[in-house]
């Protein structure tokens, strides 16, 4: 099994280091060759959106992993990886992806001047600690398929929806694997 982790901006690296810790194998995802042979999961990261999308745009990224998501490979999005996962963006920016059927408000979030960390549940996942760095968060599901895994502040900040995961926060900056085995699981 090997995870490809898309590698263009922000916190890759960091999505590595857990998948290591879990002894699950895994590749950067940096330009179409690195598609060849079929990951068994993506994790898009956290980072900045607006870049990662005119980066995968101009490396010619995003129909070919769109498509692999579309055929139900496992996903996971973190932070502005939600952003580039969903639907809708506030504001009406173009999405990247568009996969998954949420509408989300950039950079709205959060107290401590867009950064704060909090404890919740995650689905079944009991006290997960949750990082949020100039976070998005999710303003409208768009379909009732939608699993809704935690709600902080009022706000929609984790959810499921078939082979997709997307979450406001940043599960690879704390030593908690759960959400990492979570994708894994799909
Ligand atoms: N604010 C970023 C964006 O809009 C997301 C922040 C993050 O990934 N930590 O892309």
């Amino acid at each position: 099994m090997a995870v490809g982790i898309l590698a263009l901006q922000g916190a890759f690296q960091e999505h590595a280091d857990s998948l290591e810790k879990l002894s699950v194998k895994y590749k950067f995802i940096r330009n179409t060759s690195d598609l060849e042979s079929m990951p068994d999961g993506i994790i898009l990261p956290g980072g900045e959106s607006t870049v990662q999308r005119k980066l995968a745009k101009e490396l010619g990224l995003l129909a070919p992993i769109k498509a692999l998501i579309e055929k139900g490979v496992p996903v996971m999005g973190t932070c502005a990886g939600l952003i580039l996962l969903s639907q809708e963006i506030a504001g009406g920016e173009d999405t990247a992806f568009g996969t998954l059927p949420v509408a989300v408000c950039r950079n709205a979030y959060g107290r401590q001047l867009g950064s704060f960390s909090a404890t919740g549940n995650v689905g079944e996942i009991s006290d997960f600690p949750m990082r949020f760095i100039r976070a998005p968060y999710i303003e409208r599901t768009l379909s009732d398929d939608i699993e809704i895994l935690n709600i902080t502040d009022n706000r929609i900040t984790a959810v499921k929806y078939k082979n997709q995961i997307g979450v406001s926060f940043h599960p690879e900056l704390t030593n908690d694997l759960r959400l990492h085995k979570m994708l894994l699981s799909l």
